[in-house]
């Protein structure tokens, strides 16, 4: 028998998931130079890249630039993309173990989390990060319609999401101009009557989710003044205990930045954009079935044990009249045919990667990487050591000879099979024309592109 990994009989594995965690545990395999593997990626869009394409925001295109790297993996000969074929639809569990000897969920988070509170589904309540994916040209949200006709919105988080669309909503039409958002979300941007918005975080300064540069351009942007009561920008006693006895680089720089902001002078801006802190909603208000306000309970930060500071109520309440809610409290993984997953933090259940039953048992053959193995966490390069650890596992795996033994590991043999499921699956030569096309029509309006957002018309200039 001829040893798996050689030139003769090559590792094959399936990667389901073209994002990040998928292109970083390409390039982790790439790098085993001893090992002879064949890498099939698979991802139910047309397009690569995940959330570099459809998630990072289009004013932050050097965050783009990281699909440089996966273009290179993805060039390689033994790497394919079979783009536009949905696990659980075109192809099946059994399907992947009658032809690979090993398989990668990488799929990432494509859902996100409620709040669980009555009005969150008045119209004028959406979901942060369905916006995200409508202004990035998602071809799914494509449809959607945001009503960017109200003055004050608010939005509940203080992550790196809330930010981000914080950031859209306040910029002016020539700085979105030069960017690849898409065409829809420009025309109806061009049109928003947006003046002010909230971010609301539930704990103090000093707990928010954001990063130090996202923060910092928030006190950057051309059209809206940032504002924060000094109230707001109070860090408690309790945090800053934990400040002293934990220091943390972003921690400190985020106070600083909002203690500055907390301290400008007058606002002079078109918009405003207003951070409170120590704010829970507990219920978003309508009327004619339409957001008018947005009922917020008044917080404590608290010592939760084991290091944690949470929120509790007070008992204070207020109404703040708002126009829109967004929710951006965190992505959410779902569950996937036939893999074992733990609901209570929306993730495949695995050990370092290798995908366990929920009695802890390793399914041979079967791992995962990414947020929908850690959960929706950490920045494009986290993903990168999420996958090394896995891909260490399944390399180990594999000299220890456990993996799939499947019945028809040759790469025709799947080729036949994705033909008759999905006739128009998209190679990585043609989404090479795509992005060429798309690449074309930015070069004509100064922009780095201007997406195709309907799957119809990329697969029609793929040629498929
Ligand atoms: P996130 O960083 O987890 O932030 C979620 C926010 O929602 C937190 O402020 C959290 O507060 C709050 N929250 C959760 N449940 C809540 C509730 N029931 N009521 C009120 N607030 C609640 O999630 P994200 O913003 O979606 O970002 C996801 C990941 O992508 C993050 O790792 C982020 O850094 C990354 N990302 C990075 C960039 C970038 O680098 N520019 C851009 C976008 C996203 P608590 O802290 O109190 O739980």
């Amino acid at each position: 028998m001829v040893k798996l990994g050689s030139v003769e009989n090559p590792l094959r594995v399936a990667i389901v998931g073209a994002g990040p965690s998928g292109f970083y545990a390409i390039s982790h395999f790439l790098k085993q130079k001893e090992l002879h593997v064949e890498l099939d990626l698979f991802d139910r869009l047309p397009t690569p890249y995940g959330l570099v394409r459809a998630g990072v925001a289009p004013d932050h295109q050097k965050d783009k630039w990281v699909t440089r790297a996966y273009a290179k993996s993805a060039a390689q000969p033994n790497v394919r993309f079979f783009g536009n074929v949905e696990y659980g639809k075109h192809i099946h569990m059994a399907d992947l173990q009658a032809h690979y000897h090993q398989v990668i969920f990488t799929n990432g988070a494509p859902t996100d989390r409620d709040l669980g509170i009555a009005g969150e589904n008045l119209a004028g309540s959406y979901s942060a990060t369905d916006f995200v994916a409508w202004y990035n040209g998602h071809p799914d949200y494509a449809d959607y319609q945001f009503d960017l006709s109200q003055e004050r919105v608010a939005i509940v988080g203080v992550g790196n999401v809330a930010v981000d669309v914080a950031r859209i909503l306040c910029k002016s039409m020539e700085q979105l101009q030069g960017t690849d958002i898409a065409d829809h979300a420009l025309q109806a941007l061009q049109h928003s009557r947006v003046k002010q918005v909230y971010l609301l975080g539930r704990r103090g300064p000093a707990q928010a989710a954001f990063t130090p540069p996202e923060i910092k351009a928030l006190g950057e942007l051309a059209e809206a003044d940032i504002a924060i009561s000094a109230d707001d920008a109070r860090v408690d006693a309790l945090s800053q205990a934990a400040m002293d006895a934990h220091p943390d680089k972003n921690v400190e720089k985020n106070v600083g930045f909002i203690t500055e902001y907390s301290q400008r002078p007058q606002r002079i801006k078109n918009k405003q954009l207003t951070l409170r802190f120590l704010v829970s909603p507990t219920e978003i208000l309508g009327e004619a079935g339409k957001v008018t306000a947005i009922k917020l309970m008044h917080n404590e930060i608290y010592d939760a044990g084991d290091n944690l500071i949470r929120a509790r109520a007070t008992g204070v309440e207020e109404v703040l009249p708002v126009g829109v809610v967004f929710r951006s409290v965190g992505y959410q993984g779902v569950p996937l045919d036939g893999i074992p997953f733990d609901a209570r933090s929306s993730t495949i259940s695995h050990q370092q990667g290798r995908v366990v039953t929920a009695e802890g048992q390793p399914l041979p053959g079967l791992y995962t990487a990414g947020w929908i193995k850690r959960g929706p966490t950490g920045v494009i390069g986290t993903n990168k050591t999420c996958a090394q650890e896995t891909v260490a596992c399944m390399v180990e795996d594999l000299q220890a000879g456990v993996h799939f033994n499947p019945a028809e590991p040759g790469v025709a043999a799947i080729e036949a099979l994705i033909e008759s499921r999905q006739p128009r699956f998209v190679t990585y030569a043609d989404w090479l024309k795509i992005d060429e096309a798309e690449i074309a029509r930015g070069e004509a309006q100064r922009r780095p592109r201007v997406k195709f957002v309907n799957v119809d018309e990329m697969l029609d200039i793929a040629g498929r």
